[in-house]
């Protein structure tokens, strides 16, 4: 059931034709046990724009319930008609891009460009990719002893929990559901509290499209209580995580009961180098991108720009000015280059950083603040800010997930790289270079699990995505994602073999 825009009189809100508040359990849209309600909020005014179901423990486990009774009949589907659902959704998610963009824009702040070029296009290949991935994934043939037959199947692992972050939501959930779906598992997800209005719309459209029922369930809740349930429940195989690398600790330590197979998709602190021989437009352009795009709030951002002695006041003169003319604004407004961060908790959180930076020595290039604008100020906005800092300071070692990013230099490829892998964690890093044999001896020595070189950012559904270090293990998309959601099974037989006589009387 759809309940009618919640939007009250909020003009902004008009297009909300219809937005799903309640949770999908075994193809119901139902209210949560206790009843409880969870407020979504634009962030961009700070207004309620719907009361959403909250998922508690006995909800999750009703969740499970219901996919644990789905898995058998969905895992033995022909893997051509489970592509085939898939395929439709990803034409259903096409047709439905402008709404779909519309409710990732209100509630999570991103801009409505960048939804409709960006966001909802890469769900739509993701679904597409793993639709036409799910009758693909084959077993092998192992040569034994002789006489023997050993072949080795990949079988879905049953119900699968998947918990996602609040900085990509439409995109996440296509990148944990549809390589889980294709393999042939049955899902419980839990979309962020902050952000669960396209996880839901996502979820009329399968129900639509014909999934069904219990294959996919969606329990929008707190993490402390639905997100735990999800990490310990006994009847919950392999849990599919990203968000912070605390939150990560604590669900591999929750999921120890059961030994769930785990994989996390966690924080980073992604080194940005420019070399002295690099395109300074375009590394300054792809620099602007790999750190201010969707406000900074991205695990892979280049949220460490380190700038070759030579060129670095040449780069910084025009990253400053572009930085500077970065278009903050309505994310509803096309013209908006930068919307508002997603929550106001959040906005003050890397606005602390600010403080942090200068206690110890950190000097404010640009930014620093919300803006003055008065016509934003009831917006979670943070202006793109740039901190020369030490690579040791604080602001250079955490994650601040917003459009704060630290600069300094370096003098030779040997010091780039050490300050580069001085961090804990080793997510995306990028470089600009002209030279090729650099380039690759970088890669090769980057502790990253992802390198773009003379570009930033760059995803598909076909390359593994994923990081090392506190940035977490095991990969979402790429052929390997599928390992991850399927285990083997080796199966002997006996064709024609003479076996050695043991115990016989
Ligand atoms: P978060 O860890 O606070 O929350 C992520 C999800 O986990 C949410 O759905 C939340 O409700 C849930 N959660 C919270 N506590 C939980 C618990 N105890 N048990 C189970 N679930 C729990 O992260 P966030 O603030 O939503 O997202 C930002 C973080 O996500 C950043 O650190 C960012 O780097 C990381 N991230 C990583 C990737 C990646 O692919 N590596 C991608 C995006 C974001």
């Amino acid at each position: 059931m759809t309940i009618q825009n919640q939007g009250g009189n909020n003009p902004r809100h008009a297009k909300l034709q219809s937005v799903q508040t309640k949770l999908l359990i075994n193809g119901e849209w139902v209210d949560g046990v206790d009843g409880g309600k969870i407020a979504t909020i634009d962030p961009y005014d700070g207004t309620v724009i719907a009361e959403i179901a909250e998922a508690r423990e006995a909800d999750v486990d009703l969740a499970v319930e219901a996919a644990k009774a789905a898995f058998p009949s969905w895992s033995k589907m022909a893997a051509h008609d489970r592509g085939r659902l898939l395929l439709k959704l990803a034409d259903r998610i096409e047709e439905d891009t402008e709404y779909l963009a519309y409710l990732e824009a209100i509630d999570t702040g991103h801009p409505i460009n960048d939804c409709l070029r960006l966001d909802v296009p890469r769900t739509v290949l993701c679904y597409r990719y793993f639709g036409g991935i799910a009758d693909k994934v084959e077993g092998s043939v192992i040569p034994v002893d002789a006489g023997f037959l050993n072949y080795v199947k990949r079988e879905p692992i049953g119900v699968v929990g998947q918990i996602v972050p609040w900085n990509f939501p439409l995109m996440f959930t296509s990148w944990k559901m549809a390589p889980a779906l294709a393999a042939g598992n049955a899902v419980v997800i839990k979309p962020s509290e902050i952000t669960p209005l396209t996880t839901l719309r996502i979820g009329e459209l399968m129900m639509e499209v014909g999934f069904p029922p219990g294959v996919v369930n969606i329990v929008t809740g707190y993490g402390h209580t639905a997100g735990q349930r999800i990490s310990d429940h006994p009847e919950i195989g392999k849990i599919s995580f990203t968000g912070s690398t605390d939150t990560g600790r604590r669900i591999v330590q929750a999921s120890a009961g059961n030994l769930k197979k785990v994989q996390l998709e966690l924080g980073g602190k992604g080194p940005n180098i420019v070399f002295e021989d690099a395109n300074i437009p375009a590394a300054v352009g792809g620099s602007a991108f790999a750190i201010f795009h969707n406000q900074g709030q991205a695990c892979i951002a280049g949220s460490r720009i380190m700038l070759h002695e030579s060129i670095a006041d040449n780069f910084l003169e025009k990253f400053t000015a572009l930085a500077g003319s970065i278009r903050l604004g309505d994310p509803l407004d096309p013209n908006t280059e930068m919307g508002p961060l997603t929550s106001e908790l959040h906005q003050k959180r890397v606005l602390s950083f600010v403080d942090v930076a200068k206690e110890q020595g950190g000097e404010v290039l640009c930014g620093g603040a919300g803006p003055e604008s008065e016509a934003l100020e009831s917006g979670y906005f943070v202006k793109p800010t740039i901190v020369r800092a030490k690579y040791t300071d604080r602001v250079a070692q955490e994650e601040v997930f917003g459009p704060f990013v630290t600069v300094l230099t370096f003098k030779d490829d040997e010091e780039a790289l050490k300050i580069a892998n001085s961090t804990d964690y080793g997510l995306g890093a990028g470089l600009w270079t002209r030279d090729i044999t650099r380039a690759h001896r970088m890669a090769d020595n980057l502790h990253a699990g992802m390198v773009w070189i003379n570009c930033y950012k760059r995803v598909h559904p076909g390359s593994p995505f994923g990081g090392v270090g506190q940035s977490g293990y095991g990969r979402e998309m790429g052929f390997d994602v599928m390992r991850e959601y399927t285990q083997a099974k080796s199966v002997w037989v006996n064709v024609d073999a003479q076996i050695p006589p043991f115990y016989q009387r």
